[in-house]
């Protein structure tokens, strides 16, 4: 049941947006290698009743600060520290606290080999989506290569193309 209602916003962000997702993801950014921008990571935001999913796709670099097999000691533990980063999202996009949001499934691709970009997706289950009023965003400040983040953005009501950047981080829902 969650899984599915899980596939159906992801399918809802692909025919929308035309952006690439789950098993379609790593074909196309391997194709659109370094057709990325480094600095700048895109984020789908999709609320649907009671469900939040959020969906990262960020140049390897701008988590990193390399984009390429981790070669020394440091560079591996940049690896571990992204990977943590990601799978702590409350830090990097956090729902209104009122709005009883907890986490329900994590996804997290770190394909740096190929400097193809950086995957991640997760899902809420908010239990007072009324109160769910923006995304406090932590993302620049755990990652300061990134420069900006492009937003889309897909509610009840609502669908918007917005921008994030260290000097503009309101993410109203
Ligand atoms: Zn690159």
């Amino acid at each position: 049941m969650l899984s599915s209602r899980f596939s159906i916003l992801r399918i809802l962000l692909l025919g929308g947006f035309a952006l690439g997702s789950l098993g379609l993801h790593g074909a196309l950014a391997q194709e659109a290698d370094h057709d990325h921008v480094h600095g700048v990571g895109q984020l789908n935001v999709a609320v649907d009743g009671d469900l939040l999913l959020i969906e990262l796709i960020s140049p390897a670099m701008d988590l990193l600060g390399f984009a390429h097999s981790p070669q020394t000691e440091i560079q591996r533990l940049a690896v571990d520290a992204a990977r943590a980063h990601l799978q702590a999202p409350e830090r990097l996009f956090a729902p209104t606290p009122a709005a009883g949001c907890v986490r329900i499934a994590t996804e997290i691709e770190i394909e740096i080999e190929l400097d193809v970009d950086v995957y991640a997706s997760y899902a809420f289950d908010c239990q007072h989506p009324l109160a769910l009023r923006e995304l406090s965003i932590g993302f620049f400040e755990t990652f300061p290569d990134a420069r900006a983040l492009r937003v889309q953005l897909l509610t009840e009501t609502r669908q918007d193309a917005l921008e994030l950047s260290p000097d503009d981080q309101r993410l109203p829902l």
